[in-house]
C-alpha cells in the first residue's frame, strides 16, 4: 500500500493541473493520494473527475484536503493539513477565503519592496504565472522573476530573495493553528500538522505549542518529510508516541516547482486507517448543516 497524504496542484503553487497530478499518482502506483493545495479546495472537482474518468479504471483513492496556512502568537508560520473535511462548512470556507484574499495585498507589498531595491517586476507579471484564481504565493512571484531573467529557478529565487528571513518577506493574514484545527474538526475532518520541525524554513514550534494544539483536537503529525533531518524525525516520533498522535509521511509534491517526488515519503496503512476512524468520529459530531453526508474520499 502506497499512501501519500500531501500534494499540490496548480490550484495553488504546484505546477501540475489536478488531472495531471491524478495521472501521475496512478502511474506511480499510489493506492491513496491526498490533494492538499494551500488554502483552497479549488482543485477538488477537476481531480475527482480525472480519477473517475481515468482510462486505467484505477481503484486509487483520492482524499480531498487542504494545507491551511497558520501563524501562532509569536508569528511563527505553521502549516495545518486538513483532510476529509466538509467544504460546505461556512466558517472554514470564509477563513480560507480571507487568507487567499489577503495574499493579494501581501504580494503587492512584497513587490513594492523589491521595486524599491531596484528589482523590476510588476504584480501583473506575477498574476500571469498563476492559473485562474489559484491561491497566490511566493512561488508565483519566483516564476515571474525567472521569466524576467532575474534568477534561474524557483529555488534560486527563494534562496536569494524570497525566503522567510529575507528583508523582502511579508506575511499574510492567517488563522492561529488552534483555530484552524477547530474549524477542520467542526467540518468533520482530521487535522495533521505539516512538517512541524522543518527548521531551515525559520523558527519552529515548541513542545508547549504542541500540547496546546493537541488540546484543540490535533490528530496527527507529519514526520516523514524531505525537510526533516533524521534527528528531527526521531524527536517527532517520540512526541507522537508520548502524546498518542497519528504519524504520517508524505511527499509535499509540487510538480516541477520543487525537487519533491510523488511517494518519496509515505504513510503506513495502519496510520491511515486510524485517520479514517478519527474522521468518522469527527464527522458524526460535525457542525455542518446538511442531511447529506459528505464524502471526502473519491474512488471509482
Ligand atoms: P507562501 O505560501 O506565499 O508563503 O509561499 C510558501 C510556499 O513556497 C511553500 O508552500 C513552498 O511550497 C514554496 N517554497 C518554499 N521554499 C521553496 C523553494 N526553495 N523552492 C520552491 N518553492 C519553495
Ligand atoms: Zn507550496
Ligand atoms: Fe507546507
Ligand atoms: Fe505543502
Amino acid at each position: 500500500m502506497l499512501i501519500d497524504l500531501h500534494t499540490h496542484s496548480n490550484a495553488s503553487d504546484g505546477t501540475d493541473t489536478p488531472s495531471q497530478l491524478i495521472d501521475k499518482a496512478i502511474n506511480k502506483g499510489l493506492d491513496v493520494v491526498a490533494l492538499t493545495d494551500h488554502d483552497t479546495t479549488r482543485g477538488w472537482e477537476e481531480a475527482s473527475q480525472a480519477l473517475l474518468h481515468h482510462p486505467s479504471r484505477s481503484a486509487m483513492k483520492l482524499v480531498l484536503g487542504a494545507e491551511i496556512s497558520c501563524q501562532d502568537a509569536q508569528g511563527i508560520s505553521i502549516h495545518m493539513l486538513g483532510l476529509l473535511f466538509d467544504p460546505r462548512y461556512t466558517p472554514l470556507r470564509e477563513e480560507l477565503e480571507k487568507t487567499r484574499e489577503n495574499r493579494l495585498s501581501r504580494m503587492a507589498k512584497i513587490i513594492t519592496r523589491l521595486n524599491e531595491a531596484g528589482i523590476d517586476i510588476t504584480i501583473d507579471e506575477v498574476y500571469a504565472q498563476r492559473k485562474g484564481d489559484a491561491t497566490l504565493g511566493r512561488p508565483h512571484l519566483a516564476d515571474a522573476l525567472v521569466a524576467r531573467g532575474h534568477v534561474a529557478s524557483r529555488d534560486e529565487a527563494f534562496a536569494a530573495l524570497l525566503h522567510n528571513k529575507s528583508k523582502f518577506y511579508i506575511n499574510h493574514y492567517s488563522p492561529s493553528p488552534s483555530d484552524a484545527i477547530r474549524l477542520i474538526k467542526e467540518a468533520g475532518g482530521v487535522a495533521i500538522i505539516a512538517h512541524p520541525l522543518a527548521s531551515q524554513r525559520g523558527r519552529t514550534i515548541s513542545v508547549e505549542l504542541f500540547d496546546e494544539l493537541i488540546s484543540a483536537g490535533l490528530d496527527g503529525v507529519e514526520v516523514d518529510h524531505r525537510d526533516h533531518s533524521e534527528s528531527e524525525k526521531s524527536e517527532l516520533i517520540r512526541l507522537a508516541i508520548e502524546r498518542d498522535l497519528i504519524v504520517t509521511g508524505s511527499s509535499d509534491y509540487h510538480g516541477t516547482g520543487k525537487l519533491n517526488q510523488l511517494a518519496e515519503y509515505t504513510t503506513h496503512p495502519r496510520q491511515w486507517e486510524a485517520l479514517e476512524a478519527r474522521a468518522d468520529a469527527s464527522s458524526s459530531s460535525a457542525k455542518v448543516d446538511s442531511d447529506e453526508k459528505w464524502r471526502g474520499v473519491v474512488q471509482r
